[in-house]
């Protein structure tokens, strides 16, 4: 079986299969995420077209905090509105 880090060469994520699964996704910020959520943010618009994550045996349902939460984001300056991807 596969363990050492892989890097999907669409998403530009490391995975690391020994990892915590919490955590065995690192995107390119430092942020550290489960295949899940790295599924819902990234890999689910890459349409599987050499996608490394898209086994649905190490999926899970992604849940609404996969799809939203502290990254990634886009900050706008000054009073304009926070936007959330
Ligand atoms: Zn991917």
């Amino acid at each position: 079986m596969e363990s050492s880090p892989q890097v999907c060469p669409i998403c530009q994520v490391s995975i690391n299969p020994s990892a915590d699964p919490a955590e065995e996704v690192r995107f390119s910020s430092g942020m550290q995420a489960s295949r899940t959520k790295l599924w819902a943010r990234v890999c689910q618009f890459a349409k599987g077209e050499g996608c490394i994550n898209t086994d649905p045996s190490l999926l899970s349902t992604p849940t609404k905090t996969d799809f939203f939460g502290e990254a990634p984001s886009i900050e706008m300056d000054g009073d304009s509105p926070k936007v959330n991807i």
